[in-house]
């Protein structure tokens, strides 16, 4: 009897501790699974405007006799991939940052309607410049604790986005409303929309809902994971609803006095 209660105590011991690393082990594996994921797809994100400006270059070193005007097109084009390259190392770079944990973050108490204001600016110029309206509609004033910087890349994010993905002669709108101890920042446009079941995956990295047009639009899919990031590190949420009667709001909910001190809860996308 004393030899099978020692033998079910070994088997039981091995099983445990079988299952024991099977869960440590787990999320290491899958972390370095996201790891290697997202090398890859930075690698391959790398290549592709990288192979543009070189194929442009050689070309160009085979017309050592043609003038600047000549080649114009051509230098256009290495010159925007260039700016491709130089967002998507910038993007990166703040991934990094939100992966390391290590950002120095700044949070304050914010005037919430001059500071919409003051960031959207230079934002309306751009849009007329394309044929689309930007509007901040009236922010009763509040105050509210966030990091100005991060919530000043979100909103690049959203409202790039919003750009990006609306035909010309539209109107993209801005608004900020407190709904109890949070507040709510939505940015609104008329444009293609978001299919309900995109709405999740759009998040995360590197994930485009048609690959072929956003990279006409010169997106890498990494913006909506920043913001999500961002957002995280406020301890507030961001989702995706429809517009009426076209378009999608991103809506963006954070606290009024977020925890500071410590970063978000990092749901890592
Ligand atoms: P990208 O650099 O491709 O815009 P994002 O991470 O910012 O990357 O967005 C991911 C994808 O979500 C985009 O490729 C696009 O398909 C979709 N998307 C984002 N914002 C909008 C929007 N305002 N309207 C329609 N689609 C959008």
């Amino acid at each position: 009897v004393m030899l099978i209660t020692m033998g079910v105590f070994w088997l039981l011991s091995i099983l445990i501790s079988v299952w024991l690393s099977r869960l440590t082990m787990r999320p290491i594996l899958r972390s370095w699974q996201r790891q290697t994921e997202f090398v890859g797809n930075a690698a391959h994100e790398l290549r592709t405007p990288l192979t543009i400006i070189q194929n442009k270059l050689e070309f160009l070193l085979t017309k050592p006799n043609d003038r600047i005007i000549d080649q114009a097109e051509n230098i256009a084009i290495a010159n925007s991939e260039s700016q491709r390259l130089q967002k998507l190392t910038h993007d990166l770079l703040a991934l990094d940052r939100s992966d390391s944990n290590s950002l120095q973050t700044n949070f304050e108490a914010t005037q919430v309607a001059g500071f919409l204001q003051r960031t959207i600016e230079p934002y309306t110029e751009i849009a007329a410049s394309q044929g689309k309206q930007l509007q901040l509609l009236p922010v009763t004033d509040f105050r509210a604790v966030l990091d100005q910087d991060l919530i000043h890349q979100l909103m690049n994010i959203l409202i790039d986005n919003a750009m990006k993905y609306s035909p010309n002669g539209s109107t993209i709108t801005v608004s900020a409303k407190v709904v109890g101890r949070k507040w709510q920042l939505t940015v609104a446009d008329q444009g293609l929309g978001i299919d309900p079941q995109e709405r999740q995956r759009i998040f995360d990295r590197f994930y485009r809902v048609d690959t072929s047009r956003s990279r006409q639009t010169g997106g890498n899919g990494l913006g909506l994971s920043i913001a999500h990031w961002i957002v995280d590190l406020h301890h507030g949420t961001i989702a995706v609803k429809d517009n009426q009667p076209r378009g999608s709001q991103f809506v963006t909910t954070l606290p009024l006095n977020p925890p500071t001190g410590m970063s978000g809860h990092h749901g890592k996308k």
